[in-house]
């Protein structure tokens, strides 16, 4: 299946041909008709790095997001800010023709004190982000996707996960999950399907 076959808007296209990626790689042809499936299904996404999964995510975060709403929509986490802004990047080239796309990294020092978050489009480590939810200045209420990158690493060490599943829990319950990851080891994958239930697993 082509890009164009999966039924990108427009400027989500551009973006990828402006980044000269002609047709999907394995991981995406595999991952994005179910991932942009309606009603939106959770998902846990075993693939090799390099294999183009942040563009798997970011594709379905572009098509996900409204607009016409000033608020925090997605947030993607990941285990360090150097990941965190590799992401961000990714989100801004893929979405650099998309009107009206606003991104925002909670790394920490990213965010001076009392500063409200108002991107639809959010990247950042748990400890910060859960700060800032509890200082109020990230708005959870508009939430409708969570994306863990390396969730292997997020999902592994006690602090991390602790802070993934606080954050899990102050977004709507109906939002979109998804756990991408180069490995998933048994106990990991346990935690995993706990914390993104009912989820569709791919594995390339
Ligand atoms: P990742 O696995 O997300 O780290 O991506 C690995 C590399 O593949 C990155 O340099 C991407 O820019 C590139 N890439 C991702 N998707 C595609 C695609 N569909 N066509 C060509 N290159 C891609």
């Amino acid at each position: 299946k082509s890009f164009e076959e999966l039924g990108l808007s427009p400027q989500v296209l551009q973006g990828l041909f402006a980044m000269n990626f002609k047709k999907p790689s394995k991981i995406q042809e595999k991952s994005l008709p179910l991932l942009l499936r309606s009603p939106p299904q959770n998902m846990i996404a075993q693939s090799q790095s390099g294999t183009g999964k942040t563009a798997a995510f970011v594709i379905t975060i572009l098509s996900r997001l409204d607009y016409s709403v000033n608020k925090p929509q997605a947030l993607c986490l990941a285990p360090s800010r150097e990941l965190a802004r590799q992401i961000e990047g990714v989100v801004k080239s893929i979405g650099q023709f998309v009107e009206g796309l606003t991104i925002q990294g909670a790394v920490p020092g990213a965010v001076p004190r009392g500063e409200r978050l108002e991107s639809k489009v959010v990247v950042g480590t748990p400890g910060t982000v859960m700060d800032l939810i509890k200082r109020r200045q990230f708005d959870t209420s508009q939430m409708k996707i969570l994306c863990l990158d390396e969730a292997d690493n997020m999902l592994d060490q006690q602090g991390l996960g602790e802070q993934c599943l606080r954050v899990k829990q102050m977004i709507p319950s109906l939002s979109q999950i998804l756990l991408f990851s180069a490995t998933f080891p048994d106990d990991v994958l346990r935690y995993a399907e706990q914390f993104c239930p009912n989820a569709i697993q791919i594995k390339l």
